[in-house]
């Protein structure tokens, strides 16, 4: 059985500060989860303060992104190196947000993608359509297309250790997500093509689902068979919501 894993996405949000105030009250209410694997993922600025306090804990910790060059002149950017040298387990990689307002491509991502393995961190690869996509019908073929790209040239031992979150672009920060039967069904699709490429890993390959996951919708949708998890945006910034979505997920497992 794929253990389920639900991450926080912090964004642009939280002071460093801040920052180790969450994550220390969180970490005292999600201590005894065993069977829910835990990530947040806060700014690359707070993201060595973080992995200290949360070293040993049930907590794994991500960044939000990377260039995928080790290092050299790219000013403002970082890379997988340097966090695989501070021990970070993580990174989101290619999350709409980027994608839409810096112009990331799925060969970015998947230079990304390949960085971030070669460093031993596991990418959460983020893929999903837009609203006009969903109305002409063509989610299909956008997560279709963007999870053949964003894998391209990957092993099969690589792709074991990659996670993919689907995330309904319409869905994520505006209160509306995906009914989980269609989420469920968009995710089984994707677990389809990772199959036709990697058939011997695709039942292993962990599917979260992302867009406006709240306490109050998480069971419905940790409910379905193929989904494997959260990536939570909003409600990951307040310990005691994203902790409610983790503690109702055990429950379910
Ligand atoms: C996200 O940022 O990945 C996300 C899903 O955000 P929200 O939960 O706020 O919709």
């Amino acid at each position: 059985m794929r253990k389920p894993f639900i991450a926080g996405n912090w964004k642009m949000n939280k002071s460093v500060t801040e920052a180790k105030e969450l994550v220390s009250s969180l970490q005292k209410k999600v201590k005894d989860v065993e069977n829910v694997e835990i990530g947040v993922c806060p700014t690359a600025l707070a993201l060595s303060e973080v992995k200290n306090l949360l070293a040993d804990t049930n907590i794994k910790v991500g960044a939000q992104n990377i260039y995928w060059e080790d290092s050299g002149a790219f000013t403002g950017e970082i890379s997988a190196e340097m966090l695989a040298d501070i021990n970070i387990d993580y990174i989101i990689i290619g999350h709409s947000e980027r994608r839409q307002y810096f112009n990331e491509s799925d060969q970015d991502v998947n230079r990304k993608v390949k960085s971030a393995l070669a460093h031993q961190i596991k990418p959460i690869i983020c893929v999903g359509e837009t609203l006009t996509e969903r109305k002409s019908q063509e989610t299909e073929n956008k997560v279709r297309f963007q999870v053949k790209a964003d894998l391209a040239g990957l092993t099969a031992d690589e792709v074991k250790k990659v996670v993919i979150a689907y995330e309904p672009i319409w869905a994520i920060g505006t209160g509306e997500s995906a009914t989980a039967e269609e989420a469920n069904r968009v995710i089984g699709i994707i677990r389809d093509v990772v199959r036709d490429e990697y058939p011997q890993v695709a039942d292993k390959v962990r599917i979260q689902y992302g867009g406006s996951v709240k306490p109050h919708n998480c069971i419905e949708i940790m409910k379905q068979p193929e989904i494997d998890g959260a990536l939570v945006g909003g409600a990951s910034l307040d310990a005691a919501s994203f902790a409610e979505i983790v503690l109702k997920t055990t429950e379910l497992y």
